[in-house]
């Protein structure tokens, strides 16, 4: 089940006709929200006010009081602009004078997915990415970054607490550029610590390497991120990184992943992805990234043969450069071969440990899938609830 419910606006608009005239004008921007009636409930509540007169001025103040007691209140247009301090600290009501800027908020509020369909649930706290690795068509098909704000994610951990989850799982296109186009100054390890205050329980999604920060690596000391993590490296040689693109070496991406384990208290789950042959891939090049893969410590991978993508850079790299299938295919199933050994080594490396999980689904009578904190897929006998955090040797 989603929990998504049509994302609702009502709209208030009075004074001139130019107040009427940006009221539609933002109405047909917003084409995935529900605009309705004021007497309706709403996520949001617009006033579009005036404020020629003082007349003007206390109705617009009449209706900010009214809908502010019935929700979320967005103040824009000419009263927006004035600031005359009456109102600003009404719980719940902000003030923005642009309405290409209410506009942009509101789509922010609709990125967030979150799925109760599972044991843990996932809250998407981000889209879209302005990377443009040269082999991806996410950055043409999801747009510019956009962030959840901080206090909309807040209500959403918040609901999952109170469904009684016992773990999140943040994730997003690019969540290590969380905040990066809000204007509070809010970033993923804000995030990671009203998750951990709120659910207790945090796993993240895919992070790349060069956005692992400080911050995030003391909350991992703290154990406040389970020690699980996933980081794409996509190639092991510097050569083709630069090809595609990618902000780093292997060097730092290897220094990311040291401290990493540095900081992860025990048994560290592991993963990332890769791509096998990428145009121009050399027998060298694909041994460099071969022997760097069997180098760190891994605890699962995802291979991935190169597929171009129409309008990127890498599609028009393989017209000239592409590797031939039967090539790509031994390479990826080289590389698949290895990321199996890892796994069943680290598998070995931690029995008999105790370790947490979170009770899946039910498979049988009495037998169970879980998940546990470095992300393992087990299969635990017993008689349990989907949710439920167990421990397991
Ligand atoms: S691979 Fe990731 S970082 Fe690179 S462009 Fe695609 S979404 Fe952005």
């Amino acid at each position: 089940m989603v929990s998504n419910r049509p994302f609702k606006v009502a709209l208030y608009t009075f004074g001139c006709k130019v107040n009427f005239f940006e009221s539609e004008q933002l109405k047909k921007s917003l084409q995935n929200i529900k605009i309705v009636d004021f007497s309706q409930e709403a996520d949001f509540y617009i006033i579009n006010g005036c404020t020629v007169t003082s007349a003007s001025d206390s109705q617009a103040r009449n209706i900010i009081r009214r809908f502010a007691k019935k929700g979320k209140v967005i103040v824009t247009g000419c009263y927006a602009r004035k600031k005359d301090g009456l109102l600003e600290d009404i719980k719940g009501v902000e003030f923005i004078s642009e309405m290409e800027d209410v506009a942009k908020k509101l789509e922010r509020e609709l990125v967030y997915d979150l799925f109760f369909d599972r044991s843990r649930p996932f809250l998407k706290i981000q889209s879209g990415c302005d990377q443009f690795c040269s082999y991806c068509i996410i950055p043409y098909v999801r747009g510019p970054l956009k962030s959840v704000p901080i206090d909309k994610i807040i209500e959403l951990l918040e609901k999952i607490r109170s469904e009684n989850f016992k773990e999140v799982v943040l994730t997003g296109i690019h969540i290590g550029k969380y905040g990066f186009d809000l204007d509070d100054g809010s970033v993923l390890s804000d995030v990671i610590e009203q998750a951990f205050k709120i659910v207790g329980r945090v796993r993240l999604g895919s992070l790349e390497s060069g956005e692992i920060t400080d911050e995030i690596l003391m909350q991992t000391s703290q154990n406040k991120i389970l020690p699980h993590w996933h980081v794409p490296l996509q190639h092991g040689s510097d050569t083709v990184l630069k090809r595609m693109k990618r902000p780093y070496t292997a060097t730092q991406y290897r220094r990311s992943i040291e401290k990493i384990v540095d900081k992860t208290p025990a048994h560290v789950g592991l993963g990332t992805d890769v791509i096998a042959g990428f145009p121009g891939e050399t027998d060298g090049e694909f041994l460099k990234s071969y022997d760097f893969i069997k180098s760190l410590p891994f605890t699962y991978g995802h291979v991935f043969p190169f597929s171009p993508r129409e309008g990127t850079l890498a599609w028009e790299m393989e017209k000239t450069d592409g590797i031939k299938p039967e090539v790509k295919k031994e390479r990826a199933s080289l590389l698949r071969e290895l990321f199996a050994k890892k796994h069943n080594e680290f598998k070995d490396s931690i029995k008999g440990i105790k370790l947490t999980a979170i009770i899946e689904n039910k498979i049988d009578e009495n037998l169970y899938s879980a998940t546990t904190e470095n992300y393992l897929s087990i299969q635990v006998k017993g008689n349990y609830s989907p949710k439920e955090l167990i421990e397991v040797i």
